[in-house]
């Protein structure tokens, strides 16, 4: 029977986040996992990967632990070309045009992850459970107790933060309903070597089945997310090595030349998903235990890391001002601050997927005019990069940009 701050249940990207912000406010932290958070590899680029935005660089700045990431292996991507791929229509974006060295950055998932961990491991307000579940939720009056398995552990608190995923057992636990649609798609994801340069760019092809991308990684290779629907994505898993890549070359063959992926790839369902609230007594939820959409835009974690840094601030206000880190007061700020935003990137992802995926006449020629539109009309252009940038928006204080932007 332990007692702390705060329990997190959860060590994702969103979890380990939380952690190492509300780590450095002093407070006491139990954070749970059910696995063993997967070691980085430096022989190896690993194929879960994000493309991170400018407000993500800025929070993990702002923990410490972005001058370590950028010396082991990250990708400034600088230009973005999106097009579809039954017509001439196409939009493309520049760091240039924004004064900004790159739109972003390529990054493995694991790399961020092993590293927030070496910074909390250097904590001592920090427990880590790893290979352990939360079985039981008990809400009392002003604390909140979960209770592990196997070891039966029992955890005492004045807030949990659920960031277990898109199937989160928490918000299952408490009660808290989704609203939830399958896209009808799968992501398939692996790495790929390209024979050409990929000059720091991220292309993605709308195609009739779903949007494929190619985000740029190290030496020459790239991260590949086949978006498809599930025909299509079973056809894809059945094809060999040399089928497969002949079937990408044909989106891809003009900028990266011959393509060869380097393992079988992973398939990821995908939903849009929406957590009704985002919280209940002495609970958050933050991340993809709150929002799932499709990864068309990258923004899923980026969006997530927003929601732990916002809820990080909210408790530092809350808690200067001697106020309950749990109370619903408390809690109803930070789903006032988060849930408009993440809403409306949902519904954005779910009318891009919807239009890029229909095959219907009137609705192929509104793509068209909408790409040409969007690439000519520049205030559009830039309102769209600057909060894909992660520039615009409410940002809590930890991801706003900074004076001057390191070059990588
Ligand atoms: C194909 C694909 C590509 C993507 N690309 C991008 C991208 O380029 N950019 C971007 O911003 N986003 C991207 N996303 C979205 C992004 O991956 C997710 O939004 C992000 O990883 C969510 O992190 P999380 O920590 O909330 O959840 P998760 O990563 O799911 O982590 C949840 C953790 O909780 C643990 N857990 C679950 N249940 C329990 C329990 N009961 N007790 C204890 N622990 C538990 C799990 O083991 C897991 O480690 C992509 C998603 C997909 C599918």
């Amino acid at each position: 029977m332990t007692q702390s701050d705060i329990t997190i249940v959860g060590g994702g990207l969103i979890g380990l986040s939380s952690a190492c912000l509300l780590a450095r406010q002093g407070l006491q932290i139990d954070l749970i996992e059910t696995t063993t958070p997967p070691p980085w590899d430096q022989h190896k680029i690993s194929n879960r990967v994000s493309a991170i935005n400018i407000a993500t660089r800025n929070l993990l700045d702002s923990i410490g632990i972005w001058q370590s990431i950028s010396d082991r292996r990250v990708t400034p991507y600088r230009r973005m070309q999106v097009w579809d791929s039954h017509s001439e229509a196409r939009i493309e974006f520049d760091s240039r045009e924004y004064a900004q060295p790159q739109l972003g950055w390529i990054v493995e998932n694991n790399l961020i992850t092993q590293t927030m961990l070496e910074r909390l491991q250097q904590n001592y307000n920090v427990r880590l459970h790893f290979n352990s579940s939360v079985e039981t939720v008990e809400a009392k009056e002003d604390s909140i107790k979960v209770e592990l398995s196997p070891a039966g552990t029992q955890i005492t608190s004045g807030l949990i933060i659920a960031a277990d995923g898109g199937h989160s057992k928490i918000r299952e636990l408490v009660g808290i309903e989704t609203r939830q649609e399958s896209f009808h798609q799968d992501a398939l994801v692996t790495t790929v070597r390209c024979e050409k340069f990929h000059q720091n760019t991220a292309f993605q092809c709308f195609t009739p089945t779903g949007p494929v991308a190619m985000l740029p990684l190290h030496d020459n290779h790239c991260s590949l997310v086949w978006s498809c629907d599930q025909t299509q994505s079973d056809h894809l898993m059945t094809l060999d090595q040399v089928d497969f890549n002949a079937e990408l070359e044909q989106l891809f063959k003009q900028q990266l030349g011959a393509l060869h992926i380097l393992d079988r790839p992973h398939r990821f369902p995908l939903h849009n998903r929406h957590a009704s609230s985002y919280f209940a007594p002495h609970v958050a939820l933050v991340g993809d235990a709150a929002h799932v959409t499709h990864p068309l835009a990258g923004l899923g974690a980026n969006i997530g890391l927003l929601d732990a840094a916002a809820l990080a601030q909210t408790i530092e206000h809350a808690t200067s001002r001697g106020k309950a880190l749990g109370s619903q007061s408390v809690l109803r700020r930070y789903e006032r601050w988060r849930k408009g935003e993440n809403s409306l990137v949902l519904t954005a992802m779910k009318t891009f997927k919807n239009v890029f995926g229909s095959s219907n006449q009137t609705v192929r020629q509104l793509r068209q005019q909408g790409f040409s539109i969007a690439n000519s009309f520049h205030p559009l252009k830039k309102e769209l990069a600057s909060y894909a940038m992660g520039l615009s928006g409410d940002l809590p204080i930890v991801c706003r940009p900074m004076v001057s932007a390191d070059p990588l």
